[in-house]
C-alpha cells in the first residue's frame, strides 16, 4: 500500500503534498536534533505495560494542535511527547522503524483522527500503543470538492467510482493483483486529466480517506477533542482525574467565549464568504455560517494554471472577496496573484499544521491560535 501510494505519486511527477512544500528548509536539518532531544527527555521510570491502569509516565500526541492541548490537560503529571517533529508538517511523513520502537515507552497515543495520521496503519502489527482518536465525537465533513477547479466534474464521477481514496487503492488492487502494474493500469481506466485530480486531491486532503481531516481548525472540535484528551487521562490516571478536568475546564471557558463571541460577530455579517488558498477550513466555517471557498490547486504549488487563477479572481470578484488567505510559513506567491488582480489584501492563517519556534519556545496555546484564525476572518469579511 505504501509503496504503491508513492509510486502513484512519483510516476505522476506533481508536487507532493502541498504541505510539505511549504515547510521551511531550515527545520529539516532539525528534525533529527529534535528527535533526539525528545527521546532524551524520555523518562527512564520505564516499566512493564499491562492492560490495566497505565504506568508508564509519559504519552505522546502525533501534532502540534494534538500536542499543545494535552500538554495543557496533562500538566505536570504526563510527560507529553510527540510522534512526529512538531516543527516540519506531519502530512506524508512516514515513521522509521526507530520512530515506532521509540513508541514502547509510552501506552498510548493521542492523533488527531478523520484521516489525519496517514501512517496510522503503518503501525499496526510493529507496535502495540493504544492511538486514542480524539475526533471520534466530531461529525466529520465527507471530503469535498467545492473548490474553484477546472476538473471538478470529474473529481466528482472519480469520486462516486471509488467512494474514497483508500478504497480506490484496494478496488485496484484487487483488479490488477499487481503492484507494479498499478499506474499503468490507473491510466488505462482513467484519462490523463483525471490521474492530475486523484494527485490534486491527495495533496489537499492529505487523508487519501472520505474525510476533511482539517477537524482541530473549529473551535468546537477542538473543544470534543479536548475533551476525549481529559477523559482519556482521567481513565489512566484516575488518582489526578480532578487535575485533568480543572485543566480541561480552562480551556472550555476560553473556547466557549471566543465561540459566542464569533458566532455573534459572523451573524452580523453580511459577506460571509472568505477565500483559502488550502482547503483547510471547512469545519470552522460549517460551525460558523461562513461559506469557504479553496483554491485548492493553488496552495503552495507556485506554477498554478492560468485558468484557475482566472477562475479564482472571478469568483472573488463576484463575492466581494477582499482578502486572499495563504497558508502561514507557507507561499504566498498565487495568493498574491489573485490579490494583485483584484487589488485584494493577503493574510495568513495558521493551519497549526506546523509550529514555529516561537509558538513552541512559547507555548503558545491552540486557542491562541485558534482565536488569531477568526478575528483574521472576522476582519476580512466585516470590511
Ligand atoms: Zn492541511
Amino acid at each position: 500500500m505504501k509503496y504503491k501510494k508513492m509510486a502513484l505519486v512519483l510516476a505522476l511527477g506533481v508536487g507532493l503534498s502541498a504541505c510539505n512544500n511549504q515547510k521551511p528548509a531550515e527545520n529539516n536539518a532539525n528534525t533529527e536534533v529534535s528527535q533526539e532531544a525528545n527521546n532524551d527527555k524520555v523518562d527512564e521510570k520505564k516499566v512493564e505495560k499491562t492492560n490495566q491502569n497505565m504506568e508508564s509516565t509519559s504519552v505522546y500526541t502525533s501534532f502540534y494542535p494534538i500536542y499543545n492541548l494535552t500538554k495543557q490537560i496533562a500538566g505536570d503529571k504526563f510527560e507529553v511527547k510527540s510522534f512526529t517533529n512538531l516543527k516540519t508538517e506531519s502530512h506524508g511523513w512516514e515513521p522509521s522503524a526507530k520512530d515506532i520502537a521509540d513508541l514502547t515507552d509510552s501506552q498510548l497515543m493521542f492523533i488527531n483522527g478523520a484521516g489525519m495520521e496517514e501512517w496510522e496503519e503503518s503501525l499496526e502489527g510493529s507496535s502495540d500503543i493504544e492511538l486514542v482518536n480524539t475526533s471520534e465525537n466530531v461529525e466529520l465533513i465527507k471530503g469535498s470538492h467545492d473548490h474553484v477547479h477546472e476538473h471538478e466534474d470529474h473529481d466528482h464521477a472519480h469520486e462516486e467510482e471509488n467512494h474514497d481514496h483508500e478504497d480506490h487503492d484496494h478496488a485496484h488492487e484487487e483488479e490488477s493483483h499487481d503492484h507494479e502494474d498499478h499506474d499503468h493500469a490507473h491510466e488505462e481506466e482513467n484519462h490523463d486529466h483525471e490521474d492530475q485530480d486523484h494527485a490534486h486531491e491527495h495533496e489537499h486532503s492529505h487523508s487519501h480517506g472520505e474525510f476533511d481531516p482539517h477537524t482541530w481548525l473549529s473551535p468546537k472540535n477542538g473543544l470534543a477533542q479536548a475533551k476525549v484528551i481529559a477523559d482519556k487521562l482521567s481513565e489512566i490516571d484516575p488518582a489526578n482525574k480532578d487535575y485533568y478536568m480543572e485543566n480541561y475546564k480552562k480551556i472550555e471557558d476560553e473556547l466557549n467565549a471566543m465561540i459566542d463571541e464569533y458566532t455573534e460577530k459572523f451573524e452580523k455579517l453580511e459577506n460571509k464568504n472568505f477565500l483559502v488558498s488550502h482547503q483547510a477550513f471547512g469545519y470552522l466555517a460549517r460551525d460558523f455560517g461562513l461559506n469557504q471557498i479553496a483554491l485548492t490547486s493553488l496552495t503552495s504549488t507556485e506554477d498554478a494554471d492560468a485558468k484557475t487563477l482566472k477562475e479564482a479572481v472571478d469568483e472573488a470578484k463576484n463575492l466581494g472577496i477582499n482578502t486572499i488567505f495563504y497558508e502561514m510559513g507557507g507561499s504566498s506567491k498565487s495568493a498574491d496573484t489573485i490579490a494583485n488582480e483584484l487589488g485584494a489584501n493577503t493574510v495568513p492563517l495558521n493551519t497549526l499544521e506546523f509550529a514555529t519556534d516561537e509558538e513552541l519556545n512559547n507555548d503558545t496555546t491552540y486557542q491562541d491560535l485558534i482565536k488569531y484564525n477568526l478575528e483574521e476572518l472576522y476582519k476580512s469579511m466585516a470590511k
